[in-house]
């Protein structure tokens, strides 16, 4: 592994979480999975590496990396253990950067040095009962009273709830109908009025502790209004970063262990008096998967650098994420298939690989609505080939 594309920095960022995650995270992914257990503790590990919160500036603690450098450390810490790779992007994700850019300077005092020391982590909650990709259509509301604000209304989907200290919870702010009544308000776990529901269980990311947030007269404080109704603009800005650095990315790094793993197991199993591996058949399988991951690959690091450069467009993160998730299903799919009944066997990774990127096709917006952002783009001239 000696990437022309990356500097002595970025080489060194990128050994170190390589070893980091091998020697603490891939021994324990598969168990955090069967045990729905999210691994917690290896964020202290994360942390001592100084790998949480990566982009958190130095003011507040962290170190203040690019996003490029923030893909680096997330594609190694997902080959090992996807579910720790969910866990570190809530540190440095849509609300620690919306605290950031967005946040009161007593926010940023009070919560930023904590990410970075891994003894905070904070969720993200846009999706209800009936609104997924139709943001518009949010039915939770906070109704200002005296100098607080108190919320009504019930989230699913909430990755990381059972675990997180620190909520980001978009809301019903005004009677403006449709986006211009939709704003976000920052809600601590304990607050009274809030309970985070039982584990939600889908196809993988098993151990990310997903749940449901239900609001019953939740009273916070006016200043933990961190985006007003209407200023859904200034919060979606922000979440392109975590859009690459945590979604795609963790698909990268399960696509790329799938491939690695896959490779290794065809030069040892024999068949037919011979190895696996000396079927062109399925070498040719091996070749297309690493084309695939290279493509994915290059795109994903292509929007990271655009967005650090301030230069990327609606196109850049929406090309990188559905292209990933695509091939990251496809790699993980041929991975289990080139290793026969062991491939969907327990025994082995593979099937966890496949099952823990299926659903990121769905989660930050599905490769649907990211496909509706890339035709605007090129119907309304903004791209041309
Ligand atoms: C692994 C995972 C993690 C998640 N984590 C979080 C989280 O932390 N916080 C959170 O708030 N939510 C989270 N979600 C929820 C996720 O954001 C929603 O599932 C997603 O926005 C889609 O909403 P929906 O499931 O209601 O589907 P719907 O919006 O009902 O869509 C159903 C289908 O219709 C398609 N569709 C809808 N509208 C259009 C359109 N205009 N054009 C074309 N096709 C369309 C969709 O692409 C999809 O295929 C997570 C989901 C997953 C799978």
């Amino acid at each position: 592994m000696r990437e022309p594309e990356l500097n002595d920095d970025q080489r060194l960022i990128q050994e170190t979480a390589r070893a980091m995650a091998e020697e603490h995270f891939r021994p324990c992914a598969a168990k955090a999975d069967r045990d729905y257990e999210p691994p917690v503790e290896n964020l202290r590990v994360l942390a001592e590496h100084g790998f949480c919160g990566t982009f958190i500036p130095e003011e507040y603690g962290g170190a203040g990396l690019s996003l490029f450098d923030t893909v680096v450390v997330m594609e190694q810490v997902a080959r090992a253990c996807a579910n720790t790779a969910i866990l570190l992007s809530t540190t440095d994700g849509a609300t620690p950067r919306s605290i950031l850019h967005l946040g009161t300077e007593e926010q940023k005092r009070r919560w930023l040095p904590r990410f970075v020391k891994g003894e905070a982590l904070a969720a993200w909650s846009m999706s209800e009962p009936e609104a997924g990709s139709d943001v518009a259509a949010v039915r939770t509301r906070a109704r200002k009273d005296s100098d607080s604000y108190v919320i009504d209304g019930a989230k699913t989907w909430c990755s990381c709830a059972q675990v997180a200290d620190l909520f980001l919870v978009l809301v019903r702010l005004s009677d403006d109908p449709g986006m211009r009544g939709v704003g976000a308000v920052l809600v601590e776990r304990g607050t009274p009025g809030f309970t985070i529901g039982n584990h939600l269980d889908l196809i993988g990311l098993r151990a990310t502790g997903m749940a449901g947030l239900t609001f019953d007269a939740c009273r916070i404080p006016a200043e933990n209004v961190i985006v007003p109704a209407g200023g859904m603009r200034h919060l979606f800005k922000v979440l392109d970063a975590d859009r690459i650095a945590g979604n795609p990315t963790v698909c990268l790094g399960v696509a790329g262990a799938a491939l690695d793993g896959a490779t290794a197991y065809l030069k040892d199993r024999r068949q037919f008096g011979k190895s696996l591996a000396e079927f062109q058949g399925l070498q040719w399988r091996l070749a297309d998967m690493a084309m695939d991951l290279e493509a994915g690959r290059a795109l994903l690091w292509r929007a990271a650098r655009r967005i650090d450069a301030g230069a990327a467009t609606p196109m850049d993160a929406s090309v990188a994420k559905t292209f990933v998730n695509e091939m990251s299903v496809r790699v993980t799919n041929t991975a289990m298939q080139l290793c026969g009944g062991y491939g969907l066997s327990e025994e082995f990774p593979f099937e966890r690989y496949f099952r823990d990127v299926r659903g990121m096709s769905v989660g930050y917006g599905t490769t649907e609505i990211h496909r509706n952002t890339i035709a605007r783009e090129l119907l309304e001239g903004r791209y041309a080939a």
